[in-house]
């Protein structure tokens, strides 16, 4: 865990900003809490957060709204956090640039587990841009193109590989089956999810392990997928 990273929480129900503060002060971040999304956009500007949590429901406003302003001059890394019926305010807040969500109640090792791996992720960032990517077996080049697999190369479609670099390239983060869509097929094809379950069944039969109990290239039910290292 990255220490002393400085964690924003945007959130009005005060238990749930104490359970946020509590779980993440014990990983050793500083926490520091807003209950408005005026307060939330203040605070994001002036402290600079390495991270937000944010709830989407705020008296004040959409949270998806903050996503947009704060996606206009930052990327630091945002966590949703949503209510079962926010289920469209939830792919909206990813779209708009949310990275990853966790729909109350959530537990601690939730919480603890997509911090971690955001702010892991942003150390990384900030570290190198490497173009080659390891994850099980698999060893991708992003700048030769070439995907081996325990060293001997894999061929892959144009599409497949496509598919594979855009979500090789935000590890962790959900990204929604619309913009995946509209990234690879383009913007007549946003409704057309199936062509990304046969892609994605495609990516995993040639690099999982067992494409049945995928490790790598996850599917988040409903709202997209996910690549984790
Ligand atoms: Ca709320």
């Amino acid at each position: 865990m990255p220490l002393s990273a400085k964690v924003l929480i945007v959130e009005d129900e005060r238990q749930i900003r104490r359970f946020v503060r509590v779980a993440l002060e014990e990983e050793g971040c500083r926490v520091i809490e807003a209950g408005t999304m005026a307060e939330g956009l203040a605070l994001a500007g002036a402290e600079r957060p390495d991270l937000i949590v944010l709830d989407l429901g705020l008296p004040d406003g959409n949270g998806v709204d903050l996503i947009r302003d704060v996606r206009g001059w930052a990327d630091t890394p945002i966590v949703i956090l949503s209510a079962r019926a926010q289920e469209s305010d939830k792919i909206d807040a990813l779209d708009a640039g949310g990275d990853d969500y966790l729909t109350k109640p959530f537990s601690v090792g939730e919480l603890r587990a997509r911090v971690r791996a955001l702010l892991r992720r942003q150390g990384r960032n900030a570290a190198e841009a490497t173009p080659v990517i390891r994850f099980g077996d698999i060893e991708v080049d992003l700048s030769l193109r070439t995907v081996l697999r325990a060293g001997a190369p894999v061929h892959l479609t144009r599409t497949e590989y496509r598919l594979l670099s855009a979500l090789l390239g935000h590890p962790g983060k959900v990204l929604t089956q619309r913009s995946l869509l509209r990234d690879i097929w383009g913007p007549t094809f946003i409704e057309s999810s199936h062509y990304l379950r046969v892609y994605v069944g495609h990516l995993r039969h040639k690099l999982e392990r067992d494409p049945a109990q995928p490790q790598h290239l996850l599917t988040e039910t409903g709202v997209g997928y996910r690549f984790q290292p």
